[in-house]
């Protein structure tokens, strides 16, 4: 079976407590697409923050959840916490 559990799904979706649109766009965001150039990261959730801080998302609570879920600096993020994670379309 290559789809996640169900409740894995649940559990990870109320840690990242984002819904898919937001996650595709924090994505977008950290990996440069948004801006058409390349993200180095400095092994901090600067740019997550920043994000947060544009959409009006609690920063705090986000960066929390996203390294319980193995994202523990920007470029973390994008390779760990992925959207099949959440049951989403990538
Ligand atoms: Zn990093």
């Amino acid at each position: 079976m290559s789809a996640p559990h169900e409740a894995e799904v649940a559990a990870s979706r109320d840690k990242l407590g984002l819904q898919a649109d937001q996650l595709k766009a924090l994505r977008a965001f950290l990996d440069g697409r948004t801006f058409g150039i390349t993200i180095t990261c400095d092994h901090t959730h600067g740019r997550t923050e920043e994000w947060a801080g544009r959409m009006g998302v609690d920063m705090e609570a986000l960066v929390e959840g996203l390294k319980a879920l193995g994202g523990t600096c920007d470029c973390k993020v994008l390779a760990q916490v992925t959207p099949d994670r959440f049951g989403w379309p990538a």
